[in-house]
């Protein structure tokens, strides 16, 4: 009998995929020590149908195909405001819901967790905007996409580009007609455990419940972003992405998902959504002209699908066409896949014993690693102490 689907936790991403597709719903996405989210297999339930391995996306190559890009702002300046980029995702969830369709996507619930739901007007919309920088849970939004385009509803589901991997194993054949899929150039999902532990700390030190949660709050402009939590007194604490702990680690890659550090098969050409929107990095060198910093969007067109939605979605934007060669050296995530960082286990050691403790994250990654260490001692050494030491590390 199975106990899991994948034997490596570094492959599986956490999509749920599998859980949705179990004919005996033998399969639970349960936290492991890290915080987050694998496939636990009930023995009394399951049947050795071997199904959720079969299906499973994790391992396929996947072709590249050709892509067309472009630059994207949507034209209301309070979409934008509450939007991380440049708000093409409002513009798209519109054109859904004027066909009648269901848009899926995250948001926090009220005790801050990040999950999958299903929205089908504009009031239910404004809780998906903006990204949140967690592993949202997306196993009963895959399975309720599903159940919907079986009954012949238009969906549009949007994800992270492994969670579009997870639906589209879910969802096959004619089913797949009527749904329209937007992935993002993703950086990395850090743990929902470790939040959770997080916005806690906040709470034990303030004394009162965080009631809700910015991760891209553009006061300070588009590409000076920072996270504000707000107090239940109406207090905002807000820090920007080198003062403010969470977020630091987070682009620091302290406590991201192993499976972000292997995923090279979601990126580039190689995204499986019909359009992948990201943030339009480097915009005041490539295309100043467009840069007020309120935001802006790079879309790329994987499908005709796609394209067809973008152009429905043009009457809220400003659309140009624009080159992702030109922007690889400000967006990394384009085509590679994030480093763990060197001091993660030692992070996690830390968070088993006191949980998330933000000043002993920025410590963690403000002192020099062993290496580093070593490398700046023999940097001061005189020139022929130097020599020595170079000819003994040869050694
Ligand atoms: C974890 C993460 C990492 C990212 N990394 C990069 C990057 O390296 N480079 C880059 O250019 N862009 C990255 N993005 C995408 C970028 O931040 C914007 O989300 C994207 O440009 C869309 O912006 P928007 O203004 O069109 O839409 P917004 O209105 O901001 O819409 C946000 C969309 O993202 C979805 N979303 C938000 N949080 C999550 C989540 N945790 N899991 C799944 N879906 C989510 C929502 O459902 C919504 O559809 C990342 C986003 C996330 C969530
Ligand atoms: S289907 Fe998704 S959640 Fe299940 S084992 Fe594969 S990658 Fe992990
Ligand atoms: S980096 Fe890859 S594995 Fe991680 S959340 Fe993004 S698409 Fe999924």
């Amino acid at each position: 009998m199975r106990q899991t689907v994948r034997p490596s936790k570094a492959e599986c991403t956490g999509c749920g995929a599998c859980a949705s597709i179990c004919p005996k719903n033998a399969i639970t996405m349960q936290p492991d020590a890290e915080g987050f989210c694998y496939p636990v297999v009930d023995p009394a339930l399951c049947i050795s149908c071997d199904l959720c391995e079969k299906r499973c996306p994790v391992g396929a190559a996947h072709e590249a195909h050709s892509v067309q890009a472009f630059g994207a702002q949507h034209k209301d300046a309070a979409v934008r405001a509450a939007s991380s980029s440049g708000g093409v995702f409002t513009a798209l969830a519109r054109g859904m819901f004027a066909r009648g369709g269901v848009v899926f996507g995250a948001a926090f619930d009220d005790c801050l967790h990040v999950e999958h739901i299903g929205a089908m007007d504009e009031s239910e919309l404004a809780g998906m905007r903006g990204s949140k920088y967690v592993q949202s849970d997306a196993a009963d939004a895959i399975a309720n996409a599903a159940a919907l385009l079986s009954r012949g509803i238009p969906v549009l589901f949007s994800g992270t580009p492994c969670q579009i991997d997870g639906l589209l194993a879910r969802v096959r054949g004619k089913e797949r007609e009527k749904l329209l899929t937007v992935d993002f150039v993703c950086h990395g999902v850090p743990s929902p455990g470790v939040f959770a532990s997080y916005i806690e700390s906040l709470e034990r030190a303030h004394g009162q419940r965080v009631v809700a949660y910015a991760f891209r709050d553009k006061r300070l402009g588009w590409k000076n972003f920072s996270s504000v939590a707000t107090l239940e007194d109406g207090t905002q604490l807000s820090g920007t992405q080198t003062d403010e702990p969470f977020l630091y680690g987070f682009l620091q890659n302290l406590y991201l998902r192993p499976s972000c550090t292997q995923c090279s098969q979601l990126r580039g050409a190689r995204h499986l959504a019909d359009l992948t929107i990201a943030d339009l990095w480097g915009a005041q060198d490539v295309c100043p002209e467009r840069d007020d910093d309120t935001g802006l969007s790079l879309v790329m067109v994987n499908t005709q699908k796609g394209r067809q939605a973008l152009r429905e979605a043009e009457r809220e934007l400003t659309v140009f066409p624009m080159r992702t060669d030109a922007l690889l050296r400000y967006n990394p995530s384009l085509e590679q896949t994030a480093t763990a960082h060197p001091k993660r286990q030692r992070f996690f050691a830390m968070y088993a014993k006191r949980g998330f403790d933000g000043e002993r994250v920025m410590k963690l990654l403000a002192s020099p690693g062993r290496a580093e260490r070593i490398a700046r001692r023999i940097a001061h050494l005189p020139a022929g102490a130097l020599r020595r030491a170079r000819a003994l590390i040869r050694h």
